[in-house]
């Protein structure tokens, strides 16, 4: 059931800034995430804030040197659908057109994907768990089928966004502004492991808002891609993913960055694998030497071993792809 809360919507950032000093008011963008939030009681708010009258916030467009900005609330389907994004940022395309269905595409928007709640059933259900301020993590020795692999500690959800990985993997800053000013954070350092705050998903402080995510310029030879596996055709989180931004120069790779979906508390980069393949031709051995290192460190809990050959698959199945492209 929701709880009552006020709803303002106002027109510039300052006035949002305002509306959001106190501890309970939240940032609605698409309010596909939060109003699940809200109605399952995760939390509370007494004040919800619409961004969605802040024109600035909005788009696609070219910056300076060549770099391409996203405003946070651009659309999922606007992402996936723009020509520039597919074809210098396929991954990150790839990514947005893998979240959920049309329709929550249609309302969901990349800020509000970046800064989503995680969907560990414990937490979004009647229990006091961990991250909720309690005391134990239940999916430590509970239901663990859909739970992390790698940077497990205290707690074990998976990160839910797909354009988080492929963000990472292409490089992008997060551009963020709150009542103290304006700051940028790369979005590997975005979001926080359990080991740095069980409580908290990204870095974001009170009353602050991600305005923009901007990314690198499209350099000659870099070839990126997304593969999400999910239990079910329809709409579903990744069991497991792979983003991929490799630059290619002649048959051999020069720089990697790969990072992993549905596998960890944050988007995981797996500096193994790109450790293996950079310098490298990707022939079937290197392929293989790298899928086989990025799963070296996963500790599965009682239930999530099959995410193991099946995360070593897609990152094979990627790689090669990528080589015979
Ligand atoms: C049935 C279903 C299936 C889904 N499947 C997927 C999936 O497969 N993959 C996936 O990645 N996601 C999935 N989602 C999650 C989510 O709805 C989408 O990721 C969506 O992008 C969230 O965006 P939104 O604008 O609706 O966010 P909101 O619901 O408005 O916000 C989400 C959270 O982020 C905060 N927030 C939003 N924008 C900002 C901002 N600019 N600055 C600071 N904080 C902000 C809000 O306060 C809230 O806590 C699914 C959701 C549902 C309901």
């Amino acid at each position: 059931m929701l709880t009552n809360f006020t709803y303002v919507r106002p027109n510039s950032l300052e006035e949002a800034f305002k509306h959001l000093s106190s501890e309970k008011s939240r940032v609605h963008a698409g309010g596909t995430d939060l109003l699940g939030c809200l109605r399952d009681q995760v939390f509370e708010a007494s004040r919800v804030v619409s961004l969605n009258n802040i024109k600035s916030l909005r788009g696609i467009k070219k910056s300076t040197h060549g770099r391409m900005r996203l405003g946070a609330l651009t659309t999922l389907r606007e992402v996936a659908g723009d020509s520039e994004v597919k074809k210098h940022y396929t991954a990150l395309a790839l990514a947005a057109a893998e979240v959920a269905s049309p329709q929550l595409r249609n309302q969901g928007t990349l800020g509000g994907n970046l800064c989503q709640k995680p969907r560990c059933w414990y937490y979004r259900g009647a229990f006091h768990c961990l991250r909720k301020g309690g005391e134990e993590c239940f999916a430590v020795a509970g239901e663990n089928a859909f739970h992390c692999i790698f940077g497990g500690e205290s707690c074990y959800i998976v990160h839910p966004s797909d354009t988080a990985p492929a963000l990472g993997a292409l490089g992008a800053q997060i551009h963020i502004r709150g009542p103290k000013g304006k700051r940028s954070v790369a979005l590997e350092d975005f979001h926080v492991p359990p080991s740095d705050d069980y409580t908290k998903e990204t870095r974001l402080g009170q009353g602050e808002i991600v305005t923009e995510i901007e990314l690198p310029p499209p350099v000659e030879g870099l070839r990126s891609s997304y593969r999400k596996v999910r239990a079910r055709q329809s709409w579903d989180f990744a069991l497991v993913g792979v983003a991929l931004a490799l630059i290619l120069k002649g048959d051999k790779v020069q720089k990697a960055r790969v990072f992993l979906s549905g596998v960890a508390p944050v988007p995981w980069r797996s500096r193994e694998v790109e450790e293996v393949v950079t310098g490298k031709k990707l022939d079937e051995g290197i392929v293989s030497k790298a899928a086989e290192a990025a799963v070296q460190k996963a500790k599965p809990l009682g239930q999530n071993a099959y995410k193991i050959p099946l995360l070593r698959g897609i990152i094979e199945e990627q790689l090669l792809a990528i080589a015979r492209a």
